[in-house]
Parts: structure tokens; C-alpha cells; sequence
């Protein structure tokens, strides 16, 4: 995403840069962003990369193990990544990272289309490759050469020392280890397994590895020392779990930019589950806002809407970790002190988001279940009916039982009893009693109950309810942490104004009538 300013970063610093509404925007179309390439061929993204190997003398498994190691090989549309990178081969434009436009100069194809177009965004990823090749001096028999490759990879992650080490180690893992990736859109890509020496002359991962000072078992790549405050101004009591948007080594030399005015105190890979640590756990990170004096913070690799970054190997190595904080700062092991990004007071970012598994990860960490600490708040309310499983239908029945309304046992499956309880809630508020629980039905549901007047300064139990059902009325996340702050005041007048209320940011009779009646 673009660069903020440095104010506005501080107040909202996260790794996990990519804005809520953006994030909103992938989850809601239900289905992942295909953007496949050359749709009129059966396997478009094999021949895109057999294709720009062929045009840039780059071997073929290597591109598609660094697009791997990347993206899980899946463009997003075309959407940015945290450092502002694009595509499979996440081609960047940010002060630190200017492939995008590297590959644009050298392949002629517009930024645009590097952005958008998978089979452009390949070819680009190859062209710049074949530039640091090119810079190494590498010799057209070295090209034919995986393992000659191993510092131009390195150098394309525009990264420095451990962090590029990190990046080139990963992808000749994947290389050494074999692929075998879905892509969004179901095509097969294959790496074979292969046996890998990577020539690591200029780039040396033994000699730039360190040792965490806090966790042991993990490694040390230092963020920059403008992109955190030493000491803290509270206890710790909270771990903040995010998602990266973006990759491992990418985002551990995102912490390095100067210009990113994020960090996070550890960083857990994908594949294997190895963790960085990069801001000491007694000083501040930035990566949830107001929560950063008080939280340790914990990014994993991966993308909100794409389930396959979030492997059991992370799931247990982040676990392992939280149980370790736990034990040392005292955290309770439960949901309201090991939140998720979007339930920190005002978020406005939406990770882990659903495909994070919680009440696997509390299970894992001996704590207490969940599914989102009231088993209410969402960053996203999804349309419910008949069939629909989850965290979602539960909070449906959940709500419909405590207005009176006989939804059955909370079970998270939406069955005849749970319709029929919709419908009959439906028609009370004077909704289409269509059984099928939309954005009104959830505006008119997460509001119902009592109607105190609620301005800034209010909190409590209503300011919750109030914030969730913003969120669901307005399809943006409003962080419900039951404090109608400055965040929850713009909220407000959004729906006032959207709604054609009087606009006073207030919650007054009008405001509470139009929620609960689910405008
Ligand atoms: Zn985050």
C-alpha cells in the first residue's frame, strides 16, 4: 500500500499493512481472486513460467520456486502486498524495492499490466532476475546452473545480510524439497525435488544468522531501530497474532526499511515454522496500535485469504511461542488476552481473518476456546443460511436466542430450526423473512437489546454491540472494543449519513431505531 506519514503510521503501525477495506473486498467475494493468465490455455501459469524462462535464459523451477516462496503462487488481482509488491512474482515499488519498475523498463510491459496480469507479472519477475544475473556476471553456463543463481535470488528480495540469506535459503528449500502448488484457479504447478549446493560466496546464511535473546530456538534479524521505541510504557498482558500479507523474508526486511514504520517482535515462516525474532520482547514494536505498549506481537507468513500460508507446522511452532509468553509475562491463555489484529482496539485491519484457525490454536496452547473472544465480533459479517457452518452461524443462534427468538443449541450449523428463528426475527423487525442472514439481518441482530445514548467517551456492553453492528451495516471493520472512540465516531456518522439520519456522531433513539430495524 502506499507509504503513510509518519504520524498516522504510529497510531496504526502493523506489518500487516494492507488496508481493512481491502482485505474486506478479497474475503467478500467468497472465492479466491483467480486473475488467472491466458484463460484460453488448460495450464496458463506453467506456460507463463516456461514461457519467461525461455525469454530470459532464467531456469525454469527456479522461477517458480522463488513465485512459491513469494505468493503460494496465487496474484490477488493485482492487489498490494504490505511492502507494496505485486503479482506471483510480487514485483514492488516501495523506496527499498523497485522491481516493479525494474521489470517494467526491461520488459516494456506497463506497470499496470505487471500488476494485473499473471503471465506479465512472471515474465517481469524473470526479466529482473536476469538482471542481477547479468550485474553478477554470470556466464550463460553458470545461468544453466541452479545453484550458481543463489545471490541474484538473494538480491531480489532487495533485502540486506540475514534477511536476504533468509529469502534465498527459503527458495532453494523449495528447490531441494520439491513443489507441488495449486494455483487459484486449480492448475498444477510442479517443482521436482532436486539435490541443491547453492553457491553462497557473496551471500553467507551461517555467518549472518544470529540467536534470539528472548526465545532460543528462534533467529535474529534486527529491525531498524526507527520502527520501534525502546522500553515500554505498560505491562505486557496481550499477544497480538497477525498475518504478514506478504512473505517471511519480506516482511522481516520490511522491518528494515526506514520507510515502513512497522515491526513486529517475531515473525513465523509458513513451510516449516521457523521464527525471527526482530524487536526485543521489553521493548515496543509497532503493529497494533494502541495495543503495542501492552502486547507482543506475532506475524505470520501469509495472506488473509488465502488458508494455504496457514500450515500446521506455524499453527504449532506460533503456539509454542504463545505458550512461552504466556508463561513468562503471566497472559491469561485465553481470547481476551491472545487476541487477533482486528480485535485490538481500533483496528482497522482485519488479519488473521477467518481462515485462522483459533479454537485449534487455543487447543494448542492448553488455553481456553473460542472463536473471536465473545464468539461475536467479526472483522467481517458473511451472509448465513441454510447449510452454513462456523464461528458466523453459531454467533447467529447465539444472538437469536437471547432475543427470545428458538434458534436451537448454539452449534455453528445452520439447520430448519435456525431458519425458522431467522424468519420469525425477520418479520418482527419488518425484514424479508427470507430465512437467509444478509448484512440487514445482521445489522438488526448484533444492535438488538437495550438503547442507552451513547456518544464518544461512552463504553461498555452497548458500545459493542453498537460497534458490531456498524461493522456489519456498513461492510467495514469497526474494532468492537466496547470504547466509542474517535474510530467509532466516523463510523457513525458513515451511517448516519448513508442512512439520511441527523449526522451528530451520537447514538441516539433515531440511530438505535435504524440498526435494530437493520438499515
Ligand atoms: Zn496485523
Amino acid at each position: 500500500m502506499p507509504l503513510r506519514t509518519a504520524a498516522r503510521t504510529r497510531a496504526r503501525a502493523c506489518a500487516c499493512a494492507v488496508a481493512a477495506l481491502t482485505a474486506t473486498a478479497l474475503l467478500a467475494t467468497g472465492h479466491p481472486a483467480t486473475a488467472a493468465p491466458r484463460a484460453d490455455t488448460p495450464d496458463p501459469m506453467n506456460r507463463a513460467f516456461a514461457e519467461a524462462a525461455d525469454a530470459y535464459g532464467v531456469p525454469r523451477d527456479l522461477l517458480a520456486a522463488v513465485g512459491y516462496g513469494e505468493s503460494r503462487l496465487d496474484g490477488h488481482a493485482g492487489r498490494p502486498s504490505q511492502a507494496n509488491g505485486y503479482g506471483v512474482m510480487h514485483l514492488a515499488s516501495n523506496p527499498a524495492n523497485r522491481s516493479l519498475e525494474k521489470a517494467s523498463e526491461l520488459t516494456g510491459e506497463s506497470a499496470a499490466r505487471l500488476r494485473r496480469d499473471t503471465t506479465a507479472n512472471i515474465l517481469g519477475g524473470a526479466a529482473v532476475l536476469r538482471d542481477h544475473a547479468d550485474a553478477l556476471g554470470l556466464d550463460a553456463a553458470e545461468r544453466r546452473d541452479v545453484n550458481s543463481w543463489y545471490p541474484a535470488v538473494a538480491r531480489y528480495s532487495a533485502a540486506e545480510g540475514p534477511a536476504a540469506a533468509l529469502y534465498a535459503d527459503a527458495v532453494y528449500t523449495f528447490l531441494a524439497e520439491g513443489v507441488s502448488a495449486t494455483a487459484p484457479g486449480g492448475e498444477e504447478v510442479l517443482v521436482p525435488s532436486r539435490p541443491v549446493a547453492p553457491d553462497k560466496d557473496a551471500v553467507s546464511a551461517s555467518d549472518v544468522y544470529a540467536a534470539s535473546p528472548d526465545y532460543p530456538s528462534a533467529r535474529w534479524v534486527a529491525a531498524y531501530s526507527g520502527n520501534f521505541v525502546v522500553g515500554r510504557k505498560a505491562a505486557v498482558d496481550k499477544v497480538v497474532i497477525h498475518t504478514t500479507q506478504g512473505s517471511y523474508a519480506g516482511s522481516i526486511s520490511w522491518y528494515q526499511n526506514p520507510a515502513s514504520k512497522v515491526s513486529a517482535h517475531y515473525t513465523i515462516r509458513s513451510s516449516d515454522g521457523e521464527v525471527t525474532q526482530s524487536v526485543l520482547e521489553k521493548d515496543t514494536a509497532w503493529h497494533a496500535g494502541s495495543t503495542n505498549s501492552s502486547s507482543v506481537g506475532i506475524e505470520h507468513e501469509g495472506y488473509v485469504d488465502n488458508p494455504a500460508w496457514y500450515t500446521e507446522a506455524m499453527y504449532r511452532s506460533s503456539a509454542e511461542l504463545t505458550k512461552h509468553l504466556a508463561a513468562r509475562y503471566g497472559i491469561p491463555k485465553n481470547r481476551s488476552h491472545i487476541i487477533g489484529h482486528s480485535e485490538a482496539p481500533g483496528a482497522d485491519h482485519t488479519d488473521p481473518g477467518p481462515n485462522w484457525d483459533w479454537n485449534h490454536y487455543m487447543e494448542l496452547i492448553d488455553g481456553e476456546p473460542g472463536s473471536g473472544g465473545d464468539g461475536l465480533t467479526f472483522p467481517t459479517y458473511t451472509t448465513q443460511q441454510s447449510g452454513s457452518t462456523g464461528p458466523q452461524v453459531k454467533a447467529v443462534q447465539t444472538l437469536l436466542n437471547a432475543q427470545g427468538y428458538q434458534a436451537g443449541a448454539a452449534d455453528g450449523s445452520f439447520g430448519p430450526t435456525t431458519k425458522g428463528a431467522v424468519q420469525a426475527f425477520q418479520r418482527a423487525r419488518a425484514l424479508e423473512a427470507d430465512g437467509t442472514v444478509g448484512p440487514k439481518t445482521w445489522t438488526a441482530l448484533l444492535s438488538a437489546g437495550t438503547t442507552p445514548a451513547l456518544a464518544k467517551g461512552a463504553s461498555g456492553d452497548a458500545v459493542k454491540r453498537l460497534q458490531r453492528a456498524l461493522t456489519a451495516a456498513l461492510g467495514t471493520t469497526v474494532g468492537a472494543d466496547g470504547s466509542f472512540g474517535p474510530a467509532t465516531e466516523t463510523a457513525v456518522r458513515t451511517y448516519q449519513t448513508g442512512r439520511k439520519l441527523s449526522v451528530d456522531g451520537k447514538v441516539g433513539p433515531a440511530t438505535w431505531g435504524a440498526l435494530q430495524s437493520g438499515k
